[in-house]
C-alpha cells in the first residue's frame, strides 16, 4: 500500500565513521489538516552528515519552490566543498567560526542568493522566502545554523533544550520583555518571521556548535509542530517512543494533527550512538 500522499518519510543511518559516533536519523513531513500543499522541505545526506529542514512562504506554491531550492542549494554547496582544500569563500571566512561552520554558513548564504535570483524570474515567485534549520557534523560536534522560526532542540537525558532562538517578531518582543511567552503563542503576528532566505542579500544567520554525546537526540522541526505542541509535550512524546525514531516522529506528527494541524508539520530526529 502506498503511504498517504500527505505524509512522507526519510529514514537513514550514518554508519561507522572515524569519530566513533553513529547517527541514526528519521524524518517525517506532513501537510497537516488545513493546508492543501506542503511547503516544507527536508533533506538528509548521511554521507555528508548534513541534515536540513526548510519552511517555505509565498503564494501560488512559491513557498514550496523556495524551500526546495534552499535544501538543494545547501546540499550542492556542501557537496562542492567536500574533501577540504581551498576554494573562494564568496561571503568571506569568519575566523570566529570553525571550517565546517563556515561551510554551512556559506551554504545558507548561497541558498539565500539563489532564492533571491529565482524570485526575479517569474511573477508568481516574487516575495517567496523560506526559513531554514540545518546541521552539519564536524566530528562529534553539531554545527547548527538557522534563519527564521524553524527550530533545533537537544534532548539529553530526557531534558529538552532549545538550540535556536526564533527570528520572529513575537520572540523579539519576548526578549525585550514586552510580551510573555504565553502571550506570544496567541499573538496574531506569531507567524511573522524577521529573517528568512529570499529576503535581503545581507542575511545574517545564527550558528551554534554543540558537542554531542552518545545517547543524545537532536530534533529539527518547523513551526507546524511547535505552534501545536509545547516543549514538555514534545519531550514526553519523544521519551515515550523509547529510542524508536520512527515511532517518535509519527507520534509528534499525529499529536500536532490531533491538536488542529493548522500548518505543515516537519520533524527530523537524529540519534547519536557511541560505537561499541
Ligand atoms: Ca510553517
Amino acid at each position: 500500500m502506498l503511504p498517504s500522499p500527505s505524509s512522507r518519510e526519510r529514514n537513514t543511518e550514518v554508519g561507522a565513521d572515524p569519530y566513533g559516533v553513529t547517527i541514526l536519523s528519521h524524518a517525517r513531513t506532513d501537510t497537516g489538516r488545513r493546508r492543501k500543499n506542503n511547503e516544507d522541505s527536508l533533506f538528509i545526506d548521511a554521507a555528508l552528515r548534513l541534515f536540513v529542514i526548510a519552511d517555505g512562504m509565498g503564494g501560488h506554491a512559491a513557498g514550496e519552490v523556495a524551500s526546495k531550492l534552499a535544501v538543494e542549494s545547501i546540499h550542492q554547496f556542501i557537496q562542492w566543498t567536500n574533501g577540504g582544500g581551498t576554494f573562494p569563500w564568496p561571503f568571506g571566512f569568519d575566523k570566529n567560526v570553525s571550517y565546517q561552520g563556515n561551510r554551512l554558513r556559506t551554504a545558507i548564504l548561497y541558498a539565500n542568493r539563489r532564492i533571491i535570483e529565482a524570485s526575479k524570474t517569474r511573477k508568481e515567485y516574487r516575495g517567496m522566502a523560506t526559513t531554514v534549520v540545518a546541521v552539519l557534523m564536524d566530528g562529534d560536534v553539531a554545527n547548527v545554523v538557522h534563519a527564521g522560526d524553524s527550530r533545533a532542540y537537544l534532548i539529553r537525558e530526557s531534558e529538552l533544550t532549545p538550540l535556536t532562538s526564533d527570528h520572529s517578531w513575537v520572540e523579539e518582543q519576548v526578549e525585550k520583555g514586552d510580551l510573555t511567552a504565553s502571550d506570544a503563542r496567541e499573538h496574531p503576528w506569531r507567524t511573522m518571521v524577521t529573517r528568512a532566505l529570499g529576503g535581503k542579500t545581507d542575511l545574517t544567520v545564527d550558528l551554534r556548535r554543540k558537542p554531542m554525546r552518545g545517547g543524545d537526540t537532536l530534533l529539527l522541526c518547523t513551526d507546524g509542530l511547535t505552534s501545536m505542541l509545547q516543549e514538555p509535550d514534545i519531550a514526553r512524546l519523544i521519551g515515550a517512543a523509547n529510542g524508536n525514531l520512527e515511532d517518535a516522529t509519527a507520534a509528534l506528527v499525529a499529536e500536532a494533527n490531533t491538536r488542529g494541524g493548522t500548518d505543515n508539520i516537519t520533524v527530523m530526529l537524529l540519534r547519536f550512538q557511541e560505537q561499541p
